[in-house]
């Protein structure tokens, strides 16, 4: 009457399991169904104290006491339904363990009121059956973990197998039928040995298994069922006892004649790539992932000096020999590489060779992975480019020659293809149009001439490209639309493969202008050469006529016998032509000292309203000399004129406005002469002088401002003139910042205008400059030498000391001078002529000055240059006077020494 449940623990996991329950009337039935039904049938937890007490086959009464030592092993709902629904009294506990472990256990439920009286036998029974559960156990597990070895065994490709100590085959896997043919069940019991084909090879492998107890990886070759060889790679191990002495081998056998194989074809290829290799040009190598040079193509020595040796020696040689130059822009193509990114890298770089030459390298280099992707090293390829990039580099230098000749060359290039159409062009090409390159190129080349020249240009341009033309002359058209002249050059030339032509176009606008002056300066030197001759012709006229005066009445009256009246009438005459011969000359010497860039221009105040007064007055008088009563003088002030003063030099302005009046009085015989001022604008006044008299016509108007022009076959005006007047006022008029004009009609008269700049100011008080009036001189006690070799210059002199009653002594020439001097002593004052025959006037007064130093001299000479002045200062003179003498300056000066 008692039921027997048996427990197995399983430490590692946690788990209890029923192995088995038993008893009479459905009892163990009844009691598994109990235990089964609980949510948590068991408790487990190892206590091991209660282990300690457990010892294997002896059983413990527990009863309740069960849960006190901590055996928990059912909750406790279960537990009460096992005691009442079963009817259970005792209960007895025996612990299976081995080596303290507990690994399951045997309960004995007994029913209420049956008392255990065999314990023994119970013992024996559980231990019998329990051992019999562990070894049914064991079998189990040990079978299945041999199945799963055996599969794994017979699936196995390599072969196992086992030794016994005389190196027969005791064990040996299926395997060894698929690789070497053979049965085990035909090679168990034979020899290991029987099947190394290398006989040799036996002694060595089992030396060496029996020194190091392992063979690891030793290639052997094997015999195969069929006679062949198979390569095998063989793994072995000692077996020893638990003492240590060998008791056989087992190890595994790798079929690798596959493996071996593309181990050769490698090698064959390798051998292939490496030969190869050794003889390219260029220079290779390769760096494995370590760093190292793995190979190195013998070529680098040619390249770089180097062998392949020396960089296998040291890698960084590589680095070392890059130029210096161009070591940070290898490092940067390096660096700027992405880690991803496997496309090869291409730079150029200069080394320096071991024999310290420069050579360009072009370097390709590319990181290298297998089908697996796995990274084997750089392969660099290096070709020496040195002689390519000095080609590259003078092919540059050239081509940066010609760009320059043809980009900045003076003269527009075009370069045109066979249609006319520009496809390049240079800078003076852009200028000379006006436009960009950009615009130029594409357009055709009739667009760039002047339409009218249009049609012939395009009929041309056939014979350009046969090369009927080479040089012509035409015209292009300018960037304001103007047609310039132009010089064309023309060729046909080879460029980037295509026909085309070259137009060099030259602007010769510059050429021809200079052409047209040249021409004109011809025809103006012509012109002049001939208005020259007219001049001397009417010069000689203009001489002439007071010179016969003068010498005829002069002659005429040496005559005693002349009346008072006569002689004065005759002086009268003689004054007068040397009037007229002495402004004739004073516009000789005016004209060329402006041409000699020699005339001064004194600034002064100028009274305007006074100086048209004077000029008023004198002309009055002059028309009223000549008998022009049918004429009428007329002035006509602006209202401004009254208070202004302008600064200019009034002497030239004087001998301007009695120029113009002059030549009106002379060219108009009746109506009207007007002098006038307008001032129309604050910063200049015009003078005018209009004249009622013949006109000019229209294409003299520009001569007569020339030298010597004149409007020839002046009708009804006897007087004839040298054409210097206006030309001299010009001059004067444009020295002054002004200009001279003429406004005139034939026949009806001419306006002259004479405009200056002034700074306008309103005077307070007008001065009045009179001329102060010439003092009558007395020299009655007084003794001047005249040394002068001109009678006419002398005559004039004595006319004018007449009155001031001075003794007069003449010397012909300079030793006259001296020699006068020297004899008398009373001599007060020399006038000194300089041109003179003998001895000239500077040589004299250096003489007399040597014996009388006190003597003033005044030198009286027609040298007007200021050195003259210098020089007759240096001679020793004391004043330097030129001729023609002015009287009151002539008195003045002389004045200055005689006070
Ligand atoms: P000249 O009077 O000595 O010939 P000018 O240079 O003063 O020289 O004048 C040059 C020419 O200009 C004169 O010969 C004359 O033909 C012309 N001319 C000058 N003034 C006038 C004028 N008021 N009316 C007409 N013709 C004039």
């Amino acid at each position: 009457d008692s039921c027997i449940l048996l427990l197995s623990h399983n430490y590692q996991k946690n788990i209890t399991q029923i192995e088995h329950s038993t008893g009479p009337n459905d009892l163990g039935p009844q009691l598994h169904k109990i235990i089964s039904d609980s949510s948590t049938p068991f408790n487990f937890k190892i206590n091991h104290d209660l282990i300690k007490n457990l010892s294997f086959g002896k059983i413990i009464k527990y009863n309740d006491g069960l849960f006190e030592l901590g055996y928990n092993l059912f909750p406790k709902e279960t537990y009460s339904r096992i005691i009442s629904e079963l009817g259970i009294g005792d209960i007895y506990l025996i612990g299976l363990t081995w080596e303290n472990l507990v690994y399951g256990s045997a309960i004995l439920f007994l029913k209420r009121g049956v008392k255990l009286e065999n314990p023994e036998a119970v013992e024996t029974v559980v231990k019998l059956g329990a051992i019999a559960l562990q070894r049914r156990k064991a079998e189990e597990a040990l079978r299945k973990s041999e199945e799963k070895y055996r599969h794994i065994f017979e699936s196995y490709e390599d072969i196992y197998y086992r030794l016994d100590m005389d190196g027969d085959i005791i064990e040996i896997s299926p395997s060894v039928e698929k690789t070497g043919g053979y049965l085990p069940s035909e090679i168990i019991g034979k020899p290991f040995s029987d099947f190394f084909s290398e006989k040799a090879l036996i002694k060595s492998f089992t030396k060496s298994l029996l020194q190091d107890k392992t063979i690891q990886d030793k290639d052997i070759k094997l015999v195969q069922k069929n006679g062949k060889t198979m390569e095998a790679s063989i793994t072995a191990r000692l077996l020893t006892d638990s003492k240590n002495n060998p008791i056989g081998s087992q190890g595994v056998i790798r079929d690798i004649s596959d493996r071996k194989k593309v181990e050769k074809k490698f090698k064959a290829s390798e051998e292939k790539f490496r030969t190869l290799a050794d003889y390219t040009y260029d220079w290779e190598y390769w760096i494995a992932p370590s760093d190292e040079i793995t190979y190195m193509s013998p070529s680098c020595e040619r390249i770089s000096g180097y062998t392949a040796g020396e960089f296998a020696a040291d890698p960084k040689l590589l680095l070392e020999i890059i130029h210096k130059e161009d070591k940070e822009k290898f490092a940067q193509v390096h660096k700027d590489k992405k880690e991803e990114d496997n496309t090869p890298i291409n730079v150029e770089f200069r080394i320096l060779t071991k024999e310290g030459k420069v050579k360009w390298i072009s370097h390709l280099c590319q990181k290298v992975y297998n089908e697996d992707n796995q990274y084997l090293g750089i392969r660099v390829s290096n070709q020496d480019v040195t002689s390519k990039k000095l080609t590259e580099e003078s092919l540059r230098a050239s081509e940066n020659r010609f760009r320059t000749l043809f980009y900045d060359s003076p003269d527009a290039i075009f370069l045109e293809n066979y249609d006319g159409i520009i496809i390049d062009a240079n800078k003076a090409a852009c200028k000379l149009h006006g436009m960009p390159k950009e615009k130029l190129i594409g357009k055709n080349i009739l667009d760039l001439v002047p339409s009218n020249v249009r049609d012939q240009v395009a009929r041309d341009f056939s014979k350009w490209l046969n090369e009927e033309i080479r040089h012509f002359e035409g015209f292009s058209l300018t960037v304001d639309g103007k047609s310039i002249p132009v010089e064309i050059h023309g060729r046909k030339i080879r460029f980037e493969n295509n026909n085309a032509l070259l137009f060099i176009v030259r602007d010769i606008s510059q050429a021809k202008r200079a052409e047209k002056e040249l021409m004109l300066a011809k025809e103006k030197a012509e012109q002049s050469d001939m208005l020259k001759s007219i001049f001397l012709a009417n010069m000689s006229h203009e001489i002439r006529t007071p010179m016969n005066a003068i010498v005829g009445f002069s002659e005429i009256l040496s005559d005693k016998n002349l009346s008072t009246k006569e002689r004065k009438e005759f002086i009268n005459y003689i004054t007068q032509g040397s009037n007229t011969l002495m402004s004739l000359i004073e516009d000789i010497i005016d004209i060329t000292k402006i041409e000699a860039g020699q005339i001064k221009i004194n600034f002064a105040d100028c009274d305007v309203d006074s100086m048209m007064d004077e000029l008023y007055a004198t002309f009055l008088k002059m028309k009223k000399k000549e008998g022009k009563r049918r004429l009428e003088l007329r002035l006509n002030k602006s209202p401004y004129a009254e208070n202004l003063s302008i600064s200019t030099d009034p002497g030239r302005i004087r001998q301007i406005l009695s120029n113009l009046l002059g030549n009106a009085l002379k060219f108009t015989p009746s109506g009207y002469i007007e002098l006038g001022l307008i001032i129309e604008n604050p910063n200049e006044v015009r003078f005018y002088v209009k004249d009622t008299g013949i006109g000019i016509p229209e294409d003299k108007k520009k001569i007569i401002f020339e030298r010597f022009g004149q409007v020839e076959g002046n009708k009804g005006i006897d007087t004839k003139g040298t054409g210097l007047g206006l030309s001299i006022s010009k001059k004067l008029a444009e020295l002054l910042g002004g200009d001279l004009t003429v406004e005139s009609e034939e026949e009806k008269g001419s306006t002259f205008y004479l405009s200056l700049p002034v700074s306008r100011e309103i005077k307070e008080e007008i001065e009045l400059k009179k001329p102060a009036p010439v003092l009558p001189m007395d020299f009655s006690n007084k003794k001047f030498l005249i040394a002068e070799d001109s009678i006419l210059n002398y005559t004039y002199l004595e006319a004018l000391f007449q009155k001031t009653n001075v003794t007069l002594l003449w010397a012909k020439d300079g030793k006259e001078a001296i020699d006068i001097c020297k004899k008398d002593k009373d001599i007060d004052l020399v006038l000194m002529d300089i041109k003179m025959p003998v001895l000239n006037g500077l040589e004299a007064i250096t003489a007399i000055k040597k014996f009388r130093k006190d003597l003033p001299i005044i030198v009286q000479t027609a040298y007007a240059m200021p050195e003259d002045r210098e020089r007759s200062m240096e001679a020793g003179g004391n004043e330097h006077l030129t001729k023609p003498l002015n009287a009151e300056e002539l008195f003045k000066t002389i004045n200055k020494y005689m006070s």
